[in-house]
């Protein structure tokens, strides 16, 4: 089934896009969680990082450069920021196509709520 994103990928919806290429595209977050919030996304359709395989491995790794070329582009290299992953129910996962966040221009505070 065809996401928002992948939508976004192929034109048919707009979205603030900062960066594409053959691999890849990125775009600003619609609900963002800090300053600069970025979703780095592989074009071609991967559900999950579970759906992952050796033939993606270098899609997987270009996510990485690309998210790091991104913070430079950002302002927010030296700063720091950062990327999460989601993955199905316990991970959070909203949208079933791979995507990295990038997040930054604040502190982040701690990683995960730690239950109380
Ligand atoms: P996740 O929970 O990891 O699947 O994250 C999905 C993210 O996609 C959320 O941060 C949403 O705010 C974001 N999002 C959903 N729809 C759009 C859209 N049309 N354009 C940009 N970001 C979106």
């Amino acid at each position: 089934m065809s996401t928002i994103f992948a939508k976004i990928i192929s034109g048919e919806v707009s979205a603030d896009v900062v960066y594409r290429d053959e691999w890849v595209t990125a775009f600003r977050d619609i609900n963002p969680a800090a300053p600069v919030h970025i979703l780095i996304v592989p074009n071609k359709a991967i559900p999950t990082v579970n759906d992952l395989t050796a033939a993606d491995e270098q899609t997987a790794g270009h996510m990485l450069l690309v998210a790091a070329k991104i913070a430079a582009q950002e302002g927010i290299a030296e700063s720091g920021y950062r990327l999460i992953i989601n993955c199905n129910r316990d991970g959070g996962q909203e949208i079933y196509h791979l995507h990295l966040h990038l997040l930054g221009g604040r502190r982040m505070g701690p990683m995960v709520v730690r239950p109380s």
